[in-house]
This record gives C-alpha cells, sequence and structure tokens, in this order.
C-alpha cells in the first residue's frame, strides 16, 4: 500500500510503497524505549527504499545505533536511525546488515495514512523491557525475550498479507 509520513514539525514529509504494513512488531528494546517517546515499545513496517520520496530532506539528522540486542541466529547490525532535527520526531531506519539496502523502516509513529490493523502481535526484546511496561497476553499475543530471526516479510506471507506490486 502507498504509505504517507511526517514529523511533528512537518518539516519532513516521505511517501513510500510497502509490501509489508501491519505494525505487529512491537518492540521493548532499549532503542525503541529511548527514542520512541511512547509507551516503552516502537513498531517499524517495511517498504521499498527505491519508492521512497523525502521532502524536506535537508532537516533529516542521523544517528547510527546498534540494532536491537541480537537474538537467536541474529548477528549485530547497525542501524542508521534518520530524525527531523527540528522536532525531533524519529521518522525511518535503514538497516546496515547486508542483504537490506533494498529496504527501508518506517516508524509505525510517523505514518499518517491509516494502517491494517494486525491479525496477531509479536512482542519482541521483552528482556529489555521497562518494569512498568506490561505487554498484552492473550492467543493473538506472541512473546519473545530478545528478538526474533522471523523477518517481517516472512509473517506478513505466512498470513497472505503480503502486498506484491
Ligand atoms: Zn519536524
Ligand atoms: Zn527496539
Amino acid at each position: 500500500m502507498n504509505i504517507e509520513g511526517s514529523c511533528l514539525c512537518g518539516n519532513v514529509r516521505f511517501s513510500a510503497v510497502s509490501p509489508a504494513p501491519y505494525p505487529y512488531r512491537i518492540c521493548y528494546c532499549r532503542r525503541c524505549r529511548k527514542t520512541g517517546g511512547g509507551g516503552g515499545t516502537g513498531a517499524n513496517i517495511m517498504a521499498k527504499n527505491a519508492s521512497l520520496v523525502v521532502e524536506g530532506r535537508e532537516s533529516l539528522g542521523t544517528y547510527v545505533s546498534a540494532s536491537n540486542p541480537p537474538g537467536p541466529g541474529i548477528p549485530p547490525v547497525e542501524l542508521e536511525m534518520n530524525f527531523c532535527r527540528t522536532c525531533g520526531s524519529q521518522l525511518f531506519i535503514y538497516s546496515r546488515s547486508e542483504g537490506w539496502s533494498d529496504w527501508v523502516y518506517p516508524w509505525a509513529s510517523a505514518i499518517d495514512t491509516d494502517l491494517p490493523n494486525p491479525p496477531d502481535w509479536y512482542h519482541i526484546n521483552l528482556g529489555a523491557k521497562a518494569s512498568w511496561v506490561d505487554a498484552p497476553v492473550g492467543s493473538e499475543h506472541a512473546h519473545f525475550i530478545e528478538n526474533t530471526p522471523e523477518s517481517i516479510e516472512k509473517w506478513h506471507k505466512d498470513r497472505g498479507l503480503w502486498e506484491e506490486s
């Protein structure tokens, strides 16, 4: 689907095509907690980097962070975080892992388009969760102490939700 996003002050606007627009993956790691400004969590979706159009690129700042705590079968990677230098809104991330350069990972929080509601949720990096945060429980909520190597692409494809374009 086509997604449009923006920062709080409006200096930066972006659009992209996302074949994987369900923000099912809620991350409780230190990076998401410190930068997200929400309830100690963050969620990214996946979009085609070649489709990304950014207005106000001169307002973008970047910060290279270590990845989420690596999980089983997940090597540590560097993530380039892109944010608005005026208002501080986090906008999208690039993974510097080999093989991921076709993709950009917008924060669900930066998207203004209504995203679809996931049929089930992954709660990842719960080992780094803030003590005052409770992850939702129930059959539609899978819990992971660390990250999970299952890709955003696989989650969507397994559920018939991957949008080829
Ligand atoms: Zn801004
Ligand atoms: Zn995280």
